[in-house]
């Protein structure tokens, strides 16, 4: 059995101190097989951004263990801890975070800029990445000057730019009409089946969901057994 490319267990998140602190997360426990597609979904407030900004090392769990390939990561701090994320994940988020009064090359490339990469090979892999997504044309138009679709398209670009193992997906539909949803969301299942790069996503998008591989169900900080591929999970429904 391969080491799957993320082991959670027992994750728990509380925002705050005192009468005013929140628990978001209750003990999340699950794993991440390398080369999925998982759903994360639930109710608005339910703790999946919550989720995913802790599996992204965004942001750190109150207690419990997040191993990304069979490491664990709370031992990972400052420039250590950026050189991971930056190295070995990819981010679409509901809004696009990019930067307006720039061009489209160099938002995408800023992962590279980050990681220390040289001027003619960020400009090499960026215009690649834009390439695939068909935005390679757009490359020095500023970004401000694009469409919401082509917004988060470029967005997929910059999140690719690094071959990341994961890509985190936080709605990534959610500011997009239906067709240019789809559009997006068939982009990131290709980059998940052609290139094998795992893909987890947040949604309440019903359709987006039933596209994954497996879903798992957050409810009130907790995880829901919904079907038998969530085994694993401790599915204390309340
Ligand atoms: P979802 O993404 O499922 O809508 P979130 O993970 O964003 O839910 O939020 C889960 C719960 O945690 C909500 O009740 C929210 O109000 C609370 N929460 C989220 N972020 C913070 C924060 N920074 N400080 C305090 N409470 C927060
Ligand atoms: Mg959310």
């Amino acid at each position: 059995m391969p080491t799957p490319i993320l082991q959670v267990r027992d994750l728990h998140k509380t925002y705050g101190k005192g009468a005013s602190s929140f628990e978001a997360l209750k003990g999340v426990s699950f794993d991440v097989n390398e080369g999925e597609s998982l759903a994360i979904v639930g109710k608005s407030g339910s703790g999946k951004s919550t989720l995913m900004h802790v599996l992204a090392l965004l942001d750190k769990p109150t207690s419990g263990s997040i191993r990304l390939n069979g490491e664990e990561t709370d031992t990972l701090h400052g420039k250590e801890l950026n050189a991971v994320r930056n190295q070995t994940f990819g981010f679409v988020f509901q809004q696009f975070f990019l930067t307006a009064n720039q061009s489209v090359l160099s938002n995408v490339v800023l992962p590279l800029k980050i990681a220390g990469v040289k001027s003619a090979e960020r400009k090499q892999r960026g215009m690649d990445a834009l390439s695939q997504l068909e935005m390679d044309s757009k490359a020095h138009n500023k970004a401000s000057a694009l469409s919401g679709g082509q917004k988060q398209r470029v967005v997929i670009a910059r999140a690719l730019v690094n071959n990341p193992k994961i890509i985190f997906a936080d709605e990534p539909t959610g500011n997009l009409d239906t067709t240019t949803g789809t559009i997006v969301e068939g982009m990131l299942f290709d980059l998940n089946r052609e290139q094998g790069i795992t893909l987890i996503v947040v949604t309440h998008d019903e359709d987006l969901a039933a596209r994954c591989d497996r879903r798992i169900h957050v409810r009130d900080g907790l995880l829901l057994d919904d079907n038998e591929s969530s085994k694993g999970t401790r599915g204390e429904a309340r």
